[in-house]
C-alpha cells in the first residue's frame, strides 16, 4: 500500500517537475553521453620560449607515451599553440609590428614539437598568432609604455606571460580598459594568417582552437568558420572583453559540451583543472574532478598550462610526475578510456568520420561508443544533480531522490 502512495506522489511530481521544467529536461538529455572515457590533455601557450621548453615538453611527452588507453593508444597532449612572439628590435627601429616566429625562430622547440606529433603523444591545436595583440603591442612599444619594459630589455626570447594580465589577450586591445574589442576586418586577416602559418606549420590546419585568456565574440568565431574552424575549445564559458576594472564579462557565462553556436561550431568544454604551480591543484582534487565527469559521462577533459612544465627544474619535475599519478588513476578506476585530442573530439561530435582520426600523422582507431540507455538515464540524473540545486532540493523533500539513486546505483 505504502508502496503504490509513493509511486502515485512521485508520478505526480513528476508530472510538476516535467511541466516546470521541460526544456531543459530535453536540453539536458540531447547533450552527447560517453560510454567510453574519452581523456583529453589540453595545454596551453606552447610556442615560442627559451630552448629547454624544448627538452621539458620531450620529458612531458616521454611520460604520457608510457600510458595506454582501452585500444593501445598513448595520452595525447593537446598542444595550444602560439605561433609567434613580437619581434621587439624590428618593432622598435620601424614603428610597424615584427615577428619572430615558432618554426624557423625556436628551431629547438619546433623539433620537439614534431617529433610528439609522430610519435603521437602531441596533436597540436591553434591557441593564437601570438599570445597578446600585436597592434596595441607596435604603440606601445613606440610610446616606450613601462609595461613593457621587461619584453624591450629582452631582445631574444621573453615570456608573454609576464605581461599585465590585460596586455596578454590577443583578439582585443587590452591596453587601456575596458578592452577593445579588434574590427572584423581586423579579425580576419589575423585568423586567416594564424590558419595559414598552422598549416604550414604542422601539415594539416587546425580544426578547432581555443582563445588566449578566453577572450573572444561572434566576429572572430566567424572569422574561424571562414577558416573551417569546427571547434572551439572553452573553460564552460565566453568572455567578450573586460570592463573597466580588468573584470570578466562573459557572454554567454554557461556553455555545455556539444552545443553549437551560430556558425555551426561545436563548443568543448574543459572539466577538471591540472594546475598545480598555481597551488591549487593536486593530482588527487584532478581526479575528484575526473570522477565527476565520468559519473555524468562526460569526456574527462584535463587543463593544464605550459608554464607547470617550464618554470623550475623541480616544479616541472612535480608537476610532470603528479599527471603521471592522476592518468594512472583514470586508467585504473574508469572503464574503456580513450586518450584522444580535442580536433578529433569536435570531428567526432559533428559526425565527420567513422573512425577517430589523428590529421597530423593520419593514424586511426575505432570510432567513441555512446552510452546505453541506463547509462545514460543515471549521468542524466547525475548531471541534474551536479548542476541545479533546486531540483536536488526538491529530490530530497519528495523523496524522488531515492529512485534517482537506484538508478545511478545500478548502473555503474
Ligand atoms: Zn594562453
Amino acid at each position: 500500500m505504502a508502496v503504490l502512495f509513493f509511486l502515485g506522489f512521485w508520478l505526480m511530481c513528476l508530472a510538476a517537475l516535467w511541466l516546470w521544467k521541460k526544456s531543459l529536461f530535453i536540453a539536458t538529455w540531447r547533450e552527447p553521453y560517453f560510454a567510453d572515457t574519452p581523456v583529453l590533455i589540453e595545454s596551453d601557450d606552447w610556442g615560442p620560449g627559451g630552448d629547454f621548453h624544448g627538452e621539458r615538453l620531450t620529458q612531458l611527452l616521454s611520460m604520457l607515451a608510457k600510458h595506454k588507453d582501452s585500444v593501445n593508444r598513448s595520452a595525447v597532449l593537446t598542444a595550444d599553440m602560439v605561433l609567434a612572439v613580437p619581434d621587439i628590435a624590428k618593432i622598435e627601429s620601424t614603428g610597424q609590428y615584427h615577428r619572430r616566429m615558432l618554426d624557423t625562430d625556436f628551431p629547438i622547440i619546433y623539433k620537439a614539437l614534431q617529433q610528439g606529433i609522430q610519435q603521437d603523444t602531441l596533436v597540436p591545436q591553434l591557441h593564437g598568432m601570438e599570445h597578446l595583440n600585436g597592434k596595441a603591442f607596435a604603440e606601445l612599444c613606440q610610446k616606450q609604455d613601462p609595461r613593457l619594459a621587461i619584453a624591450r630589455s629582452n631582445k631574444g626570447w621573453w615570456d608573454w606571460e609576464k605581461l599585465d594580465s590585460p596586455l596578454q589577450g590577443h583578439y582585443v586591445d587590452g591596453s587601456t580598459l575596458p578592452t577593445q574589442a579588434i574590427s572584423s576586418v581586423d579579425a580576419k586577416a589575423l585568423v586567416a594568417n594564424a590558419m595559414d602559418c598552422f598549416a604550414k606549420m604542422f601539415g594539416y590546419p587546425s580544426l578547432s582552437t581555443v582563445a588566449p585568456c578566453y577572450l573572444w565574440n561572434d566576429e572572430i568565431e566567424k572569422s574561424w568558420q571562414q577558416q573551417n574552424i569546427i571547434a572551439i575549445q572553452t573553460a564552460g564559458y565566453r568572455c567578450t572583453g573586460r570592463d573597466q576594472t580588468g573584470h570578466y564579462f562573459q557572454d554567454p557565462p554557461m556553455i555545455r559540451l556539444g552545443s553549437s553556436n551560430r556558425f555551426a561550431q561545436t563548443y568543448l568544454v574543459r572539466n577538471v583543472m591540472y594546475e598545480p604551480v598555481d597551488g591549487k591543484n593536486t593530482p588527487d582534487s584532478a581526479f575528484t574532478e575526473a570522477e565527476l565527469a565520468y559519473r555524468q559521462a562526460l569526456p574527462v577533459s584535463i587543463s593544464t598550462h605550459r608554464y607547470n612544465y617550464t618554470r623550475s627544474e623541480e616544479q616541472c619535475q612535480q608537476a610532470i610526475s603528479g599527471l603521471d599519478q592522476l592518468l594512472g588513476q583514470i586508467i585504473g578506476k574508469f572503464p574503456n578510456v580513450r586518450f584522444l585530442a580535442s580536433p578529433e573530439l569536435g570531428e567526432f561530435l559533428q559526425n565527420k568520420t567513422n573512425h577517430i582520426v589523428n590529421r597530423f600523422n593520419d593514424r586511426e582507431w575505432p570510432s567513441l561508443n555512446l552510452a546505453s540507455p541506463h547509462r545514460k538515464t543515471s549521468a542524466f540524473l547525475y548531471r541534474l544533480y551536479y548542476r541545479h540545486r533546486k531540483l536536488v532540493l526538491i529530490g530530497y523533500c519528495t523523496g524522488l531522490i531515492f529512485p534517482a539513486w537506484l538508478i545511478c546505483k545500478t548502473s555503474s
